[in-house]
């Protein structure tokens, strides 16, 4: 199984995508996290990408296409989720061509949908574990002791990435050059918008429901 899942940043997208990889036994490739662990490490590819990310413009395609293939080699025999991959038609034509050399397609592409004014507030309040990737929000979803992560006790950050003018533009790109991934995956007949308003567990039962009923169908048709 190939799931894509994107949508505007603050959307609560890594959060959701952790927990339905983690459900479906999926590989998650998340291209942020993979992109923010190149920078830390200040390998090649992290000193290129580097002002691209603080500056909240999308990676050249050249280098994320690069990084997606080998990914896909390594995991050939496992079900991926897609976690910020593609985000613009080049890159989903792409994944396309690569995935159809290895006989595979996309199975479901969800898009998380959320309100301008509640994507701002949810980004200002967003902490991020550096070693864990886990996400926090100080409002919705704090960790349990001021700024540590639960899990590793680590100190959170704020993404660099997350300031109010930076946000401004990465949303604006988004509307620009992801939001026609809507239309095209609509005629793939593979689109489903996930309302991404609630808890993060009633967020979570939408887009679980939505792939157990794929996956009975699937089941069915065999
Ligand atoms: P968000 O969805 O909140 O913007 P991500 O962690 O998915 O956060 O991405 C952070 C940044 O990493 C993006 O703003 C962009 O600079 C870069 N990036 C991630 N995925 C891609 C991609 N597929 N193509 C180009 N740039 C990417």
């Amino acid at each position: 199984m190939r799931i894509i899942l994107f949508g505007p940043p603050g959307v609560g997208k890594g959060t959701q995508a952790q927990r339905l990889a983690e459900k479906f036994n999926l590989v998650r490739l998340s291209t942020g996290d993979l992109l923010r662990e190149e920078i830390s490490l200040s390998s090649p590819v992290g000193r290129k990408v580097e002002q691209f990310l603080r500056k909240g413009h999308l990676v050249p395609d050249d280098i994320m296409l690069d990084i997606i293939e080998n990914i896909l080699l390594e995991n050939k025999e496992r079900d991926i989720l897609f976690d910020g991959f593609p985000r613009n038609l080049n890159q989903a034509h792409s994944l396309e061509r690569s995935l159809a050399q290895m006989q595979q397609e996309i199975d479901i592409a969800f898009e998380m949908h959320l309100d301008e004014d509640e994507i701002v507030k949810r980004l200002v309040n967003r902490r991020y574990c550096p070693r864990c990737e886990r996400i926090y929000n100080l409002s919705t979803n704090p960790p349990k002791n001021d700024c540590v992560c639960d899990q590793d006790g680590a100190k959170l950050v704020t993404r660099d990435d997350d300031t109010a003018e930076v946000i401004k533009k990465r949303l604006k790109i988004y509307e620009d050059e992801t939001r026609p991934l809507v239309s095209y995956y609509k005629s793939l007949n593979i689109y489903k918008q996930i309302d991404a308003r609630g808890n993060q567990d009633e967020i979570s039962d939408r887009i679980s429901e939505i792939v157990n009923a794929y996956l009975n169908s699937k089941c069915t048709s065999n």
